[in-house]
């Protein structure tokens, strides 16, 4: 093209896929190996253990070639048979594509209707539940970050609104979003099925999709009544046991699966949720400075990973968005479903540094100066005010 080069880093500010650290590169650009071999049943065996910590996990975690999407499925068909009703919240986009799969598959669910400006709501949940006398809920789905609405739904308050009314439903979390970024415990928490994919907080390209599982949730797959192949788990842990996969799996991206883990481990699970929470703290401000609105409306539900910025009437987000790539080489998020054209999404997860943040919002700032749309200054000066303030606090270095 007679684009000119853009020099230095483009960035890449979408709440995942996100940029993909250099060691982590680096991993994947080896050769590729027979995956019946014994070079790859060694790296899978160890990947394979390794992948339970982000999880918080003892129990087996599933990870197929596939996208986030297809641990949806996964979770679906392994454990819950068709007519089966299932409770879900409408927290965004995402809940709202889980709901459309569920009915495809033949699922009765029921879904709680929200205005995407906050997330899953206990109470609404409990209430639903406790309606639910015969028990013909099998499964409580949540997304715990909406990566389309930015915000995130507090897993452990939902636990226990199962726990309070002894309700045996499943608890299926959508962590896509969430994993290796915001805190999830799954065997502490009770959540039967964990899904995730790999192009979010785990620094990887997209194609690998996980399914974390609980003893509950492998003894309901032995009696669900889904047709499956390709997703069953029964064949996936057959396989694993020694160390393979029923199909040829994606080789070059558990190469840098296994650097990825080893990154976070080094930082430490703890110091980088508290940056993640960092990052969406100095970004809220930022927005709130310039006047403008954060769409979760509930500080209880403020995402530490994307914040979706709603522009004043009358200015599309999306040709904001092309004014800042083509000025400043930086991609924001699009605004997706029902607020397609009315938000853009800053996402500050992954591989992420004050810095970038700060870099990220100056984009910002400067581009809603060239598309004219009415804001006050100080924005970047107002996160940079916080991210020094709290670089005083030793804690977040621990
Ligand atoms: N769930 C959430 C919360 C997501 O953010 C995404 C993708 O962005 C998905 C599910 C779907 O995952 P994928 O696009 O990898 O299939």
């Amino acid at each position: 093209s007679n684009k000119p080069r853009s020099p230095g880093r483009h960035f890449l500010q979408i709440p995942g896929p996100t940029p993909i650290p250099d060691p982590v590169l680096r991993a994947i650009d080896q050769p590729v190996i027979d995956h019946r071999g014994p070079a790859f049943q060694k790296l899978s065996k160890r990947v394979l253990e390794k992948v339970k910590a982000p999880f918080k996990t003892k129990n087996p975690v599933i990870i197929f070639p596939s996208s986030g999407t297809g641990g949806w499925e996964a979770a679906l068909v392994n454990t819950l048979s068709p007519g089966d009703k299932v409770l879900m919240f409408e927290t965004g986009q995402f809940a709202s594509l889980w709901n459309t799969m569920a009915k495809s598959l033949g699922l009765k669910p029921e879904f709680i209707e929200s205005d995407w400006r906050i997330g899953a709501d206990p109470a609404q949940i409990k209430e639903r539940l406790k309606a639910d006398k015969n028990h013909e809920i099998k499964a409580v789905c949540v997304v715990h970050n909406e990566t389309a609405s930015g915000t995130t739904s507090p897993l452990q308050e939902i636990r226990q609104v199962l726990d309070e009314l002894k309700h045996p439903a499943l608890y299926f979390v959508d962590a896509v979003s969430s994993l290796a970024s915001i805190d999830l415990r799954h065997d502490e928490w009770g959540i039967d099925v964990t899904i995730a994919g790999s192009q979010k907080g785990l620094m990887l390209p997209a194609g690998l999709g996980f399914n974390a599982i609980s003893q509950k949730a492998l003894e309901a797959s032995k009696k669900s009544g889904f047709a499956k192949s390709y997703w069953s788990w029964a064949d996936m842990l057959a396989n694993n046991a020694n160390g393979f996969f029923p199909y040829t799996p994606a080789t070059n991206l558990l190469y840098g699966l296994d650097v990825a883990l080893d990154l976070l481990e080094q930082e430490g699970y703890d110091r980088v949720f508290a940056r993640h929470r960092r990052h969406g703290e100095a970004t809220r401000r930022a927005v709130v400075a310039w006047g403008l609105e954060v769409l979760c409306k509930d500080p209880k539900y403020y995402s530490p990973v994307v914040t979706s910025v709603l522009l004043p009437p009358g200015h599309d987000a999306d040709a904001f968005r092309a004014i800042a790539l083509e000025n400043f080489d930086i991609s924001l998020g699009t605004g997706l479903g029902r607020v397609a054209g009315k938000v853009f999404r800053i996402g500050h997860l992954a591989d992420t540094n004050d810095l970038t943040i700060l870099g990220a919002l100056s984009g910002v700032e400067m581009s809603l100066e060239l598309a004219g749309i009415p804001h006050k200054k100080g924005g970047v000066q107002a996160a940079i005010n916080y991210l020094a303030e709290q670089a005083k606090n030793p804690s977040h270095k621990l």
